[in-house]
């Protein structure tokens, strides 16, 4: 049976990182529900005009169009192993999740949770910088610019994201507790559960990752 694989994590735990350079090194196919959100939402289908008009309005898309993004991930995967990102979000989804994954014949082979502790997520949100003429991210404390506070690559002043305070961090992450916990109850309840140290490396991150999703 082909793997399926779902990486979980606190914001700034490097999920979707992971997610892509793991796909990358062994051809699993990386979904990144927000990716597939904005790429379904481009077309001229209905089901791209109904996205858009939830999100256009600035609204959540509701589960029940995820279920049919992800019904037609599996339909179009069938032969792939695949690792999600950014998917389930809450208890209701891993539900259709599950529901998805037994219609496609698949089980869920592993849920990877990448563990970060509340002040280490504070230090990389609360220190990112962005150079606002080339995109290229920084952490002034982890990956930091060459010279104070300027872009190693066309010397800009890098820029703060106006929503990485620490107030929308916290709001971020009691959403995320509050969501996320009944997932992590639940997939080690029923054994899937796999927690990774998030402080390490990326690198050593990825090497832990590895060892998991392979041997499951
Ligand atoms: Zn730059």
């Amino acid at each position: 049976m082909r793997r399926t694989v779902v990486l979980l994590g606190p914001p700034a735990s490097g999920k979707g990182t992971q997610a892509a350079r793991f796909s990358r090194a062994h051809d699993f196919l990386h979904f990144d529900m927000g990716g597939a959100l904005r790429e379904a939402a481009a077309g001229d289908s209905p089901l791209a005009e109904e996205i858009r008009s939830y999100t256009d309005a600035g609204h959540l898309v509701p589960d029940e169009v995820v279920r049919r993004l992800i019904e037609l991930m599996f339909a179009a995967n069938r032969e792939r192993d695949i690792i999600l990102d950014g998917f389930p979000r809450s208890m209701e989804q891993a539900e259709l999740l599950e529901h998805a994954m037994s219609e496609a014949g698949r089980e869920l082979t592993a849920a990877v949770l990448i563990g970060l502790p509340e002040e280490e997520i504070a230090i990389r949100i609360l220190n990112r910088r962005v150079c606002p003429v080339c995109g290229k991210a920084y952490n002034l404390v982890t990956m930091p610019p060459k010279s104070d506070e300027k872009c190693d690559d066309d010397g800009y002043p890098l820029e703060h994201r106006a929503d990485d305070t620490e107030e929308v961090l916290k709001e971020r992450l009691a959403v995320y507790k509050e969501k996320t916990r009944p997932i992590i109850a639940h997939y080690e309840a029923v054994g899937v559960l796999a927690r990774v140290d998030g402080t390490a490396g990326v690198n050593d991150v990825g090497e832990q990752i590895e060892k998991v999703v392979l041997d499951s």
